[in-house]
C-alpha cells in the first residue's frame, strides 16, 4: 500500500529537528533508517503528517570513547557498530547482539537509535543496552535529558521518549574485555526473536566476578534477569554453576502467547538459552 501523504524535512543539526518536530506537533514522527517506520506507513499503521529525517545530521553518526564509557550517536547504523573497533572491545555483547539482526540490507540502513526507539519486545538490541545498565540521551523543546535504561522502556513500542523528544546518544558504560554472547531464538534465519539471552560476564581466575544477564521477548519491555546474575556471581565459570543460576531466567517476566511459543514454552526457552548464553560467552 501507499503511505499517505506527508510533508517531509531533512534538517541537518539536532537543534533543528527539534523545532520541526515540535512545529508540527504531535502529527510528527522521525524518520531513521526506515526499516520499521516504512512498512508502518505503507500498512497505514500510522499517518504522520510530518516526517523529520534525521539522516542529515552528522553529529548523530559514530562512536566515541568517553573515558569510562562508549558513546554511540544514534544514527549509527548497525554496520557502522559491527566495524568498530571500540565497540568490540568495550561493548562486545552488543556486536554480537548486532550480528544476528536480519540481513545485510537492513543492518546498513538500520540504526542503534531506531532499534531501541521503536521498542520492539522482540528487537535484538534492546536486551543487550539494558543488560549493559545504557543511558539514553533525549533532546527535547526545554533542552537535554538522560534517561536510564532500567526506566526508558515502558511498554510494548513505548518508550520514555516524549513525542517532541529526539534520542540522540547512547552511553553505555566500558565492559572492557568482558566475555559476552547474544543466543537467540527463532525459527528461519534472519527472523525475529521468538525468545533470546544477553549475557556478558567478567571472569577473573576461573570465578565470575560480575554478571550482567538481560531477556529479550520474555515481556513488552526487555527484562533484566536478576536472579541469574546474583546466582552467577561468585561462582566457579563451570557448566554446573551456570546451570543451575539459568533455572532462575523466568523469574520476573510475563512472557505472551502466540503464534510461534506459548508463555510455558517460552519460560523452557529463556532458562535454555540463559545456559547456552553464558556457557558460550566464557567457553564453559
Ligand atoms: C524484514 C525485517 C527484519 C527485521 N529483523 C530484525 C531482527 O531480527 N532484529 C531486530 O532487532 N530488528 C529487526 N528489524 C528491524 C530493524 O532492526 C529496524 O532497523 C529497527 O527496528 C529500526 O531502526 P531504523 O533506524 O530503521 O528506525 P525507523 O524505522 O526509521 O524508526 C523506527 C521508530 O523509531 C522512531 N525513531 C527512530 N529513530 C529515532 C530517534 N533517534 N529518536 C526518536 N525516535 C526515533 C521512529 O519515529 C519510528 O517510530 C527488521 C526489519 C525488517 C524490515
Amino acid at each position: 500500500m501507499i503511505p499517505s501523504d506527508f510533508d517531509y524535512v531533512a534538517p541537518t543539526t539536532v537543534d533543528e529537528a527539534v523545532a520541526a518536530l515540535a512545529s508540527a506537533g504531535e502529527d510528527a514522527k522521525v524518520i531513521a533508517g526506515g526499516q520499521s517506520l516504512m512498512p508502518v506507513l505503507r500498512l497505514r499503521l500510522a499517518a504522520p503528517t510530518m516526517l523529520v529525517d534525521l539522516g542529515r545530521i552528522d553529529e548523530l553518526r559514530g562512536v566515541r570513547d568517553d573515558g569510562d564509557a562508549l558513546t554511540i550517536g544514534a544514527m549509527t547504523t548497525y554496520y557502522g557498530l559491527l566495524g568498530n573497533p571500540l565497540i568490540s572491545k568495550h561493548a562486545l555483547l552488543l556486536a554480537d547482539a548486532t550480528r544476528t539482526v536480519a540481513d545485510p540490507q537492513i543492518r546498513h540502513r538500520g540504526t542503534l537509535g531506531g532499534g531501541i526507539a521503536h521498542a520492539d519486545p522482540a528487537g535484538d538490541l534492546c536486551a543487550p543496552v539494558l543488560a549493559m545498565d545504557a543511558t539514553m540521551t533525549a533532546a527535547g523543546p526545554s533542552g537535554r535529558r538522560t534517561i536510564a535504561a532500567q526506566d526508558f522502556f515502558v511498554d510494548y513500542f513505548t518508550t520514555a521518549l516524549q513525542p517532541d523528544e529526539i534520542l540522540t546518544e547512547i552511553r553505555i558504560p566500558k565492559h572492557t574485555d568482558w566475555a559476552a554472547h547474544y543466543e537467540k531464538f527463532n525459527r528461519v534465519a534472519q527472523a525475529w526473536s521468538i525468545v533470546a539471552v544477553a549475557a556478558t560476564v567478567d571472569v577473573d581466575g576461573g570465578i565470575i566476578r560480575q554478571a550482567r544477564v538481560a531477556l529479550t521477548n520474555m515481556a513488552s519491555v526487555p527484562v533484566r534477569a536478576r536472579g541469574v546474575e546474583e546466582a552467577l556471581i561468585g561462582q566457579p565459570a563451570s557448566p554446573e554453576s551456570i546451570r543451575a543460576a539459568a533455572d532462575r531466567a523466568a523469574e520476573g517476566t510475563s512472557p505472551i502467547t502466540d503464534g510461534n511459543a506459548d508463555a510455558d514454552y517460552r519460560s523452557h526457552l529463556a532458562k535454555v538459552l540463559t545456559r547456552r548464553a553464558v556457557a558460550t560467552a566464557i567457553g564453559a
